[in-house]
């Protein structure tokens, strides 16, 4: 059996004709599965005989929902795999629509100091299928119309970039859920070849990385992925991706109380920018005891941000969601073990 969650349109093309069928027919099916929602074959349009080979070869192997917690602004999703792990994912409610925030490992070895779900030792990648399987059972669970995705839930994305681009695939195929590609953002904490791949790959979405820190030492301390690619390294890459895509990046900077938050480490992130066709979001910090970080004082953010203003660096400030349910950056840690 096939596991149709995990097929592109073009790759459930080629196996309907594996199985004697047209491969036309994928224009009936994937609708079906992805603006209906069906997850059966009964219903469809097609001869008998041709539903009753759909149904020996394709399966739906959608994660099986555990527990959903809610609140106005996000509703927290756990998911039992087939292997028995867990992840989370987080429907997100903005005033201008409704985003998934997907997880894309199970655990993560980036190990970010501030963060719950770099706590879990990553046991493995998730599938094209396990991906798809978040979006399409929250939509179903909600009945929200999907209209952006965040790759930005447990797991660093580039570890994991064949499976999220064929995921991607699915997700902006226009007789699927037809999710623009600008409406789709990826953020990594700076795995530099892959930021290369992305921007040249057939589904370059919007980049954010995971900054944090306006030089390798401090960040160091915060991130051990920096000792593995400097700060240099990494703009040089987002510039790459800016200019040949003629797209702004996004630079995430958490404000950790005390720790990157002073007038000092926002005139050294202006300079770090340069004329660069970037903005920084600033991330209040869902202060947590297991974690040791606190988020900074309102005060110290709107400083922060004002030095920024003052250099002219392009600067906004993200509204957290769910952190009332830890739905929020940082908060996901669904357990893995089986
Ligand atoms: S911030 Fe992202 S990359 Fe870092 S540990 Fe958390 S999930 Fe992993």
């Amino acid at each position: 059996m096939t596991d149709i969650y995990g097929l592109t349109y073009e790759a459930l093309e080629a196996e309907l004709v594996n199985i004697g069928e047209k491969s036309s027919r994928a224009g009936i099916i994937y609708p079906a599965v992805y603006g209906g929602l069906a997850d059966v074959f009964d219903g469809l349009p097609l001869k008998g005989e041709t539903l009753a080979r759909l149904r020996e070869n394709f399966s739906f192997d959608a994660p099986e929902l555990l527990d959903v917690r809610t609140s106005e602004t996000a509703d927290k999703y756990l998911w039992k795999l087939n292997d028995g792990c867990t992840v989370e994912s987080v429907l997100m409610k903005h005033e201008f629509g409704y985003n998934v925030c997907v997880s894309t490992q199970v655990g993560c070895n980036m190990g970010c100091k501030f963060c719950l779900s770099g706590r879990l030792r990553r046991r493995r990648d998730l599938t094209v299928s396990e991906m798809t399987g978040q979006v399409v059972g929250i939509a179903k669970h909600s009945g929200c119309r999907i209209g952006g995705i965040s790759v930005m839930g447990i797991g660093e994305p580039m570890e994991n970039l064949a499976n999220v681009l064929g995921f991607i695939g699915i997700m902006t195929h226009p007789k699927g859920l037809a999710i623009g590609i600008k409406h789709i953002t990826l953020s990594t904490c700076g795995i530099v070849p892959k930021i290369y791949e992305l921007a040249d790959s057939a589904y370059p979405v919007n980049l954010a990385i995971s900054l944090h820190a306006p030089d390798d030492a401090l960040r160091e301390t915060i991130m051990p992925v920096a000792k593995r690619y400097t700060l240099a390294e990494i703009m040089e890459a987002a510039r790459y991706y800016s200019e040949k895509l003629n797209r702004r990046v996004t630079l995430e900077y958490v404000m950790l109380d005390g720790v990157n938050d002073s007038d000092e480490c926002a005139e050294r992130l202006a300079e770090l920018i340069g004329g660069m066709n970037a903005y920084v979001n600033i991330i209040r910090y869902n202060s947590s005891p297991e974690s040791g970080f606190k988020c900074s004082p309102h005060e110290r953010i709107m400083g922060f941000y004002d030095v920024l203003k003052k250099r002219g660096v392009g600067v906004t400030m993200r509204r957290s969601l769910g952190d009332d349910i830890s739905a929020a950056c940082g908060q996901l840690s669904a357990g893995t073990e089986k």
